[in-house]
């Protein structure tokens, strides 16, 4: 039976799925989410604390990953394999995760970034009588704890 895994946030897609010196014999795969740990620490220079929030993992899992990544990448640099990214498990996370609200007066619906204050009033009518939509409440609800309202 298969580990059941938390599913891993990437926030990047690669463009360029393969790398190679033209005379490789072998290749070695790098999965996307361990692409994105690579990204999110070396690029973006997080912690590794920080970075395994960013994919909704834990930080050994995420120390992991990275290290996993950093030694394939390492040996299709010295001995010359192809490099292909694809794979892993994972689901891309567009842009910033919106809070949806509906103004139970007008009707009127808008979102707000998570993080951002929640709204006072409708920005339309200025009622108080908001909610969050109810299509969001599930996606609420499975986001990690540090993204909840
Ligand atoms: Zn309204």
């Amino acid at each position: 039976m298969p580990r059941r895994r938390r599913c891993r946030w990437v926030w990047f897609e690669p463009r360029v799925t393969y790398f190679g010196p033209g005379w490789e014999t072998s290749e070695v795969n790098l999965t996307v989410d361990e692409l994105e740990a690579m990204r999110l620490s070396d690029l973006e220079g997080l912690d590794q604390k920080e970075a395994a929030k960013r994919m909704n993992i834990s930080q050994p899992t995420f120390s992991r990953l990275l290290k996993s990544a950093r030694k394939k990448v390492a040996q299709s640099l010295v001995e010359g394999k192809g490099l292909r990214i694809e794979g892993g498990e994972y689901k891309v996370v567009k842009g910033i995760p919106m809070r949806r609200f509906l103004c139970y007066n007008c009707g009127h619906k808008w979102e707000v970034p998570y993080g951002a204050p929640r709204p006072a009033k409708c920005p339309k009518c200025g009622s108080t009588n908001i909610h969050r939509a109810p299509e969001d409440r599930g996606y609420a609800r499975r986001g990690p704890r540090w993204m909840r309202a």
